[in-house]
């Protein structure tokens, strides 16, 4: 298939012409006959964006007015599984929390690029789930890596809608935990829209071809609610995004160790 075998090697190359000369190809297996693996096999940045909608930064009842700047974390590869696989609640913690995101893919290299030209570097977008052990992100006094990286914590896909199937580029997120709404707002909300991210974080790193961008989450998060509603095993998030589709993930507890 003239050189592309993975959806990296797509992606770096723009081959968009090459996916599409594909929908006409007959399929070998139904979606419900194989395993989805993440849409992005390896991304090389994965950046996070916290607190980007309005009521999500009245949460924090911290008195703050709207940031000057985007607050931004990391999260690794090994921390997202895919559509389908199972979010791990980890022996370390009771507080695993849901956060419904759109996430950006990188289509074409930049350093400091302006926002008139951000749409023009993105490839697609797809869903996240951006899972967070909520006790842990607070153990550090300036940084939330540790929450925000637990292996199986959170999740990514089914797969990246290409930006020509969104002439309005807005998008309406809905979380749903076992069917209940937690959060559903429109990605129209944003404070820092996706053009700006996208100027800001090249403004310090280059931006290459599969990199993600975690867009942030609405209010709903179970964490901001009064009492608290975590994750419990067997529960299941959905996080739907319009025009993309369903990302689908079930919680189950990782063992606990047999006492001897
Ligand atoms: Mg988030």
């Amino acid at each position: 298939m003239v050189g592309v075998g993975d959806i990296d090697t797509l992606i770096a190359a723009g081959s968009l012409d090459v996916a599409s000369s594909l929908l006409s190809a007959p399929t070998d297996f139904g979606l419900d006959e194989v395993r989805v693996l993440p849409p992005v096999a390896r991304p090389g940045k994965i950046l996070c964006v916290g607190v980007n909608y309005p009521e999500r930064n009245e949460e924090y009842k911290d008195g703050s007015t709207a940031p000057a700047y985007p607050s931004l974390f990391v999260r690794f590869a090994s921390s997202l599984v895919a559509d389908g696989q199972s979010i791990v609640r980890p022996r370390e913690s009771s507080e695993l929390d849901y956060e419904g995101e759109l996430a950006v893919v990188i289509g074409r290299t930049g350093r400091r690029i302006p926002p008139e030209a951000a749409w023009d570097h993105l490839f697609g977008v797809t869903i996240a789930n951006d899972g967070t052990l909520r006790d842990w992100v607070r153990h550090g006094k300036f940084n939330v890596t540790q929450g925000k990286n637990f292996d199986c914590s959170g999740s990514i896909g089914p797969w990246v809608s290409t930006l020509d199937e969104f002439p309005t580029r807005t998008w309406q997120i809905t979380t749903r935990v076992n069917g209940d709404v937690r959060q559903d707002d429109s990605t129209a909300r944003m404070i820092f829209p996706i053009p700006a991210l996208v100027a800001y974080i090249s403004a310090f790193c280059t931006l290459e071809p599969g990199d993600l961008i975690l867009t942030g989450t609405p209010s709903g998060a179970g964490g901001r609610l009064t009492p608290p509603r975590y994750l419990e095993p067997g529960d299941e998030i959905a996080v739907g995004i319009s025009g993309v589709g369903t990302l689908r993930n079930r919680v189950i507890a990782e063992p606990q160790i047999e006492e001897p």
